[in-house]
């Protein structure tokens, strides 16, 4: 039977299949790094579902949140159409999946709390779950038909979940704390050059003044004294730190603290009083857990007096991974911007079958211009009001000179607080921060994008399938901002990784980020546009190397200005070359 859901294979498509495929045969771990737009979930998944059948080994294909969950649904729900029968469960956070549409608006311990409570005492319609075929078109189809058949779509999947052939899932239900068992599974990880991220996410724990307060206020309110006590000890420690604090004298302050009798005892009275029976000592608990596992963090206190938070971060995500994924038959890994041997290094994955389709593979070179300016650098020691206005000059080259929407990714906030003050911008224009980007309304426009934010991750600026934006400036690199305890994973890794360590988690970052700003604009072989890299370093070998299907062929100038004939040269010869 063919599998493949679409009447023929795209470009590059057929190989992304065959690698997916020939490797899951070999047992081997596998690592696509494929373009948006070539059909990348597609094809991994037919590869993916071929072996299943043939095999019998079940898969579980992961993504970073919720909304990416869509595409693998889509593309499952179209091989099943050509005649496939397996067993499949899609699951993601349970007050996502909860039938209760008021319950969604509580936060989320809260809402736990009165989703226990409501199974405890039998007052949930739709719990224990019962059994049904929920088809599958949509994720939110998936879940109103389960709530349609009164069966609670989150307890529905959480119970099929360890027998079905076929799982898809948010990252949390296999890196998360909860995480299924993927022993002898092939495993599908989407988005992977975030995996690193993701995983310090779930892991990191936070503890703030304010949760502190509240569980010291209850233990207290309900006779707990003594823990009352301790709590208060945990908050003036809180209070008077600031920057890094010695994990183990957080252990100290919480290891002696009966937590277990004073949860149980005040969720038993809370209950009896009617009220959402949720204790903020569960944070207290968690972050005591959490110190007791064998999990190394590094920790910190941050905010200003009376908001501080703590805040503890896991040290070695590579490690977290390798475990979550004990077992694996074989795991995938694809993206779009997939620094393969960086990622392979960083992880310590060493027997690896690989699939790199450059950018330069995918977009043909006759559409885009990538340019070089080396006047200018964000490099720390070389910040200033000089500097920040030549950027700024730039930028109005650019925004000049493009015909359509213009998006700058700046380093990070401060910088592009420093250029923001020398540009004035006549056109439509938003900058990262708390502003809704309504850039659909315009034929020019200007975003001004912080690397790692949400301008630059996973949002189209497509208007009727075609792409708005026609130029992208990309201010500096965009190392992350070095802290301690990034420098202490670099210090992690060293023993590994010796003098590529720092390469492992700064200069990862910064190709990643690169990857993802110029994606915005070429998210398909027929896209066009420019590329303009404002920073002298990516003419020097250590960028160069990693983004060299980008790099080469760049002009390297002084000012952007002086590549302004080029730049309109291109924009007014308006032939598109496909693949
Ligand atoms: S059991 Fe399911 S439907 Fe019932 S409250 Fe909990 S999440 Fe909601």
């Amino acid at each position: 039977m063919d599998l493949f859901p679409y009447a023929s294979f795209r470009p590059f498509q057929k190989e992304v299949y065959d690698t997916v495929y020939n490797g899951l045969r070999e047992g081997k771990t596998v690592l696509i790094n494929a373009p948006t737009g070539l059909g990348k979930t597609a094809a991994v998944l037919t590869a993916a579902v071929r072996y299943l059948l043939e095999t019998d080994t079940p898969i579980h294909y992961v993504v970073r949140t919720r909304t990416e969950l869509e595409p693998p649904v889509r593309e499952l729900s179209k091989i099943l159409a050509r005649g496939v029968y397996l067993d499949y469960v899609v699951i993601k956070s349970r007050q996502d999946m909860c039938c209760y549409p008021q319950l969604k608006k509580l936060n989320y311990p809260e809402f736990l709390a009165e989703c226990n409570l409501l199974k405890r005492m039998g007052r949930c319609a739709y719990y224990p779950p019962k059994e049904a075929e929920a088809p599958l078109k949509s994720v939110s189809t998936y879940v109103k038909y389960l709530c349609a058949s009164q069966s609670c779509p989150y307890e529905y999947a959480k119970r099929k979940m360890k027998d079905a052939k076929l799982v898809i899932s948010t990252y949390y239900y296999i890196f998360g704390k909860e995480r299924a068992d993927v022993g002898g599974r092939v495993v599908i990880v989407d988005e992977a050059h975030s995996l690193f991220d993701a995983v310090v996410h779930i892991h990191s724990i936070s503890l703030s003044e304010a949760d502190l307060r509240a569980a010291y206020r209850e233990a207290k309110k309900y006779g707990f004294l003594e823990e009352a006590s301790k709590l208060y000890r945990l908050l003036t420690f809180i209070k008077r730190s600031s920057g890094s604090v010695d994990i183990g004298d957080v252990l100290g302050l919480v290891a002696d603290i009966d937590l277990d009798t004073a949860i149980w005892e005040i969720t038993k009275r809370k209950t009896e009083e009617r009220v959402n029976p949720y204790t903020p000592l569960l944070l207290v608990k968690e972050l005591r857990e959490a110190l007791r596992e064998r999990l190394r963090y590094y920790g910190e206190v941050k905010g200003e007096s009376s908001t501080k938070t703590l805040v503890l971060y896991p040290l070695d995500p590579a490690a977290l991974i390798k475990e979550s994924l004990r077992g694996a038959k074989s795991v995938v890994y694809i993206s779009g911007t997939l620094p393969i041997s960086l990622f392979a290094e960083s992880l310590g994955v060493f027997n690896y079958v690989k699939l790199d389709i450059s950018f330069s593979d995918f977009i043909p070179r006759q559409n885009y211009v990538s340019i070089i300016d080396v006047g200018v650098t964000t490099k720390f020691e070389e910040r200033d009001e000089e500097m920040y206005l030549r950027i700024a000059q730039r930028i109005a080259t650019a925004i000049n000179l493009s015909p359509g929407g213009v998006l700058a990714m700046f380093p990070s906030y401060e910088v592009m607080r420093g250029v923001r003050k020398y540009l004035k911008i006549s056109i439509p224009h938003w900058y990262e921060g708390s502003q809704e980007v309504e850039w659909d309304t315009a034929e020019k426009f200007f975003i001004g994008a912080v690397a790692r934010g949400r301008y630059v991750e996973g949002v189209e600026y497509v208007r009727d399938g075609k792409n708005l934006l026609t130029f992208v400036v990309v201010v500096g690199v965009p190392y992350p901002e070095p802290s301690p305890y990034l420098d202490k994973r670099v210090e992690m890794l060293k023993p590994r990784l010796r003098e590529k360590a720092w390469n492992a988690v700064y200069l990862y970052h910064a190709v990643v980020s690169v990857r993802q700003a110029i994606g915005r604009l070429f998210r398909s072989p027929q896209d066009r546009g420019v590329v303009a890299f404002l920073d002298r370093r990516y003419a020097e070998p250590e960028l160069w190397n990693e983004l060299r299907d980008i790099l080469t062929g760049s002009v390297i100038v002084n000012h952007l200005e002086e590549a302004e004939r080029l730049i309109t040269e291109f924009f007014t010869s308006a032939t598109t070359v496909s693949r």
